[in-house]
């Protein structure tokens, strides 16, 4: 992750990674704010595998279809 930043603060050559003169300083508030989204993320999968409705139309209106309908073929459909 760290070979991603710009400018980098380590450089891989050959197998060995080392460290480049760059100063770095994790963005901690970019930290926090992608753990919270994998935190609603988890959560919204823990809801999914308990969920009694069409699994599919769950996946639908979780990624923004306003108007999902049952798919009449998953698990819970069946
Ligand atoms: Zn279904």
């Amino acid at each position: 992750m760290l070979s991603l930043e710009s400018p980098a603060p380590v450089t891989k050559r050959g197998t060995k990674w080392y460290a480049t003169p760059v100063f770095y300083q994790p963005d901690r508030q970019k930290i926090e704010q992608l753990t919270r989204i994998r935190y609603q993320e988890q959560e919204q999968m823990g809801e999914y595998m308990e969920s009694q409705e069409c699994l599919m139309a769950f996946l639908a209106r979780a990624l923004d279809d306003p108007d999902p309908t049952p798919c009449g073929k998953c698990a819970v459909c069946q």
